[in-house]
């Protein structure tokens, strides 16, 4: 469920009017639900009651303090992948002993960071990496907690730049070589090993890749949970959205007929990987990023120009690639709505930005409702992977980010002054 609908001819987030948003902050603007973020963050936490559970949220989706802030107020933990995540994790008042550090490529001092800051684990990739956390942890003199992630080379059928679970691409270490690895991590002094992970992909719809995974790696931590004591088991992130017909007929219809069309939710996701999961008897960790925050956000944008060419209708827009990148970098589908229905027949339209590359489109030969010079866009589902995706590309200053609780709206990020966007940059000395 989500808190953007229509009320009459007008697109509310929760009790504000978008449009009132829009003509108060300018646009582009980005527009936040904090009611949608805490029923998201329940429903999961709810499914996973039955065990004893952490749901780490992971804020590479949606990183703004004012999100972290409600999370971490619900008892989130936070899936970060950086030294720049923690410190925003701690900027925004979140628990780093509830913070599980992932990526590929950690260096010693980030890994020195989390160390000193007390991270509850570090999710290693590689048996390289393993000796790196034990040789910063000898030299602090601490003992790092670690679990390494398995690649349980499922296909988890979704788009090629968010699969992770195959040994096709460079996450975590193959599944055939795991017990080896906890062999030898063991032998290190400065390590602990707490648990196992595995993250399969991201925008997954279906129940059924999250299960063969589970279902492939069990024995296996079975296993290392006998011989080297393990805490928790992680299942990553992964939990697909729904991105089309959010606002059909004006209800989210979607919601009613997703037990029809078996979507995945947090109920039937937990039923699938509970049985599994509970005889286990470890601590569950869950990492879902987009499940949280994608629905909970929406990119407002003027339309600028409409342009007809001989064969298309090109509505060109204020926002841009480098505030949602989505379109252009995965193919992405955004649902796009006015703020103001105005009933009339619709168009078959590119929506595009003003940027000089043929990439910065929203969608391309939509059949939308004909608009106008002035009238404003609401592109759904842009709370996961947008705003912190965005860019200064163009000299384009980064929009401002408003949350919204109830009838209550406050600004999460200003928008930027453009002179940021050069204030590291100088003449330099020989120029002048
Ligand atoms: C990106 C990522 C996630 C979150 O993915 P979502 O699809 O947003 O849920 C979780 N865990 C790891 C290791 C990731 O890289």
């Amino acid at each position: 469920m989500h808190d953007f609908r229509f009320v009459g001819n007008q697109l509310f987030c929760e009790g504000v009017s978008l449009a009132s948003l829009a003509k108060k902050f300018g646009t582009p603007l980005y527009v936040y639900s904090q009611h949608t973020l805490t029923d998201h963050y329940q429903k999961l936490a709810a499914a996973l009651a039955p065990v004893d559970h952490l749901v780490c949220y992971a804020m590479k989706s949606n990183s703004n303090l004012s999100v972290l802030r409600v999370l971490a107020d619900l008892g989130s933990g936070f899936d970060i992948v950086s030294a720049g995540e923690l410190q925003r994790v701690l900027a925004a008042g979140g628990d780093p002993a509830k913070c599980v550090f992932a990526g590929v490529g950690k260096t010693a001092a980030e890994i020195e960071f989390a160390l000193r800051a007390g991270v509850y684990c570090f999710n290693v990739e590689s048996e390289p990496e393993l000796q790196r956390i034990n040789r910063v942890a000898a030299k602090l003199k601490k003992i790092a907690p670690i679990a390494v992630r398995v690649n349980p080379n499922i296909e988890a059928h979704t788009h090629a730049k968010i699969t992770t679970g195959t040994y096709e691409n460079k996450f975590g270490i193959a599944f055939e070589d795991i017990a080896g690895v906890y062999a030898r991590a063991a032998k290190l002094k400065n390590l602990r090993l707490r648990g196992v992970q595995m993250h399969i992909g991201s925008q997954i719809t279906e129940t059924t890749p999250f299960e063969l995974a589970v279902k492939k790696v069990l024995p296996l931590v079975e296993k290392l949970k006998a011989k080297h004591g393990l805490e928790f088991f992680s299942v990553g992130g992964g939990l697909g959205i729904v991105y089309h017909s959010m606002l059909a007929s004006g209800v989210p219809a979607w919601w009613q007929s997703a037990a029809a069309k078996n979507i995945l939710t947090p109920a039937s996701y937990a039923a699938r990987l509970l049985p599994w999961l509970q005889p286990l008897g470890l601590k569950i960790l869950m990492e879902p990023g987009r499940f949280i925050s994608g629905n909970a956000g929406a990119l407002v944008t003027r339309v600028e120009y409409v342009k007809r060419t001989g064969k298309k209708n090109f509505v060109i827009v204020d926002a841009a690639m480098n505030d949602l990148i989505r379109p252009a970098f995965y193919d992405a589908y955004h649902e796009i709505v006015p703020l103001i229905r105005n009933g009339k027949a619709t168009l078959k339209s590119d929506v595009v930005g003003p940027i000089c590359e043929s990439g910065d489109y929203f969608c391309k030969d939509r059949p939308l409702p004909k608009v106008g010079e002035g009238d404003t866009l609401a592109l759904l589902s842009a709370g996961a992977y947008g705003a912190v995706m965005g860019s200064n590309y163009n000299a384009r200053p980064l929009p401002p980010e408003i949350l919204v609780n109830g009838k209550k709206f406050a600004v999460a990020r200003e928008r930027q002054a453009v002179e940021k966007i050069w204030s590291d940059e100088k003449v330099v000395a020989w120029l002048k």
